[in-house]
């Protein structure tokens, strides 16, 4: 069993509906891979890189699992394309209906073309330290050996509206998700 965080991330609709609506019901189909934990709340986020696009939803989850970190992207990226998720023409950093990425996956330290974990970007990215900081502050990020909260406190968060906790009916973050 290890302790994956996993982040979530999406600004445009799904056939499902509005970002909130799609990361609520893909936090529901992670629970299939193993038990959702924790959950931090969902927040809206500035996009980073290419800003003509609309702002996006964000949140982490932590999933006890018993897939390999392997299966577990193999997974990440199945529920992505049932969310409609298109690779096909994607501009780096820009507009998607689904994101997930593995930003933790207990102590593992993996670098393959495939899969590096912890996530390369996440101490350079405040819409993922944040909400993991809300549920992981003490976790200690394997490579950096520095604690979620530590690596938070360093970093600049460039506008006041960033990351911004986001009042939404569809996600609860004490682990239910409402229809
Ligand atoms: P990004 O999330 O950086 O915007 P993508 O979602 O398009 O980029 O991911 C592209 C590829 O990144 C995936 O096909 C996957 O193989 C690879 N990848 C490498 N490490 C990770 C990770 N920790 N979590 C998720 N995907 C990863
Ligand atoms: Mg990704």
């Amino acid at each position: 069993m290890e302790i994956a965080y996993i982040g979530l991330g999406g600004n445009v609709a799904s056939a499902a509906g509005t970002p909130e609506v799609t990361l609520a019901r893909a936090a529901e189909r992670l629970s299939a891979l193993g038990r959702v934990v924790r959950r931090s709340r969902l927040y809206s986020t500035a996009p980073v890189g290419f800003a003509e696009q609309p702002r996006f939803v964000n949140a982490v989850v932590a999933l006890e699992t018993e897939l390999t970190a392997s299966a577990l992207l193999d997974a990440l990226l199945g529920i992505e394309r049932e969310f409609g998720r298109d690779r096909s023409h994607a501009i780096p950093n820009g507009p998607r209906t689904l994101d997930l990425d593995i930003l933790l996956y207990g102590m593992a330290r993996i670098e393959s073309a495939a899969l590096q974990v912890p996530h390369p970007r996440l101490a350079e990215r405040a819409f993922v330290l944040v909400p993991l900081h809300e549920i992981a502050p003490e976790v200690i990020v394997p490579g950096v050996g520095r604690s979620v909260a530590e690596l938070l406190a360093c970093l600049k968060i460039a506008a006041e509206d960033a990351v911004m906790p986001l009042e939404s009916g569809v996600w609860r973050n004490d682990g239910h998700v409402q229809s």
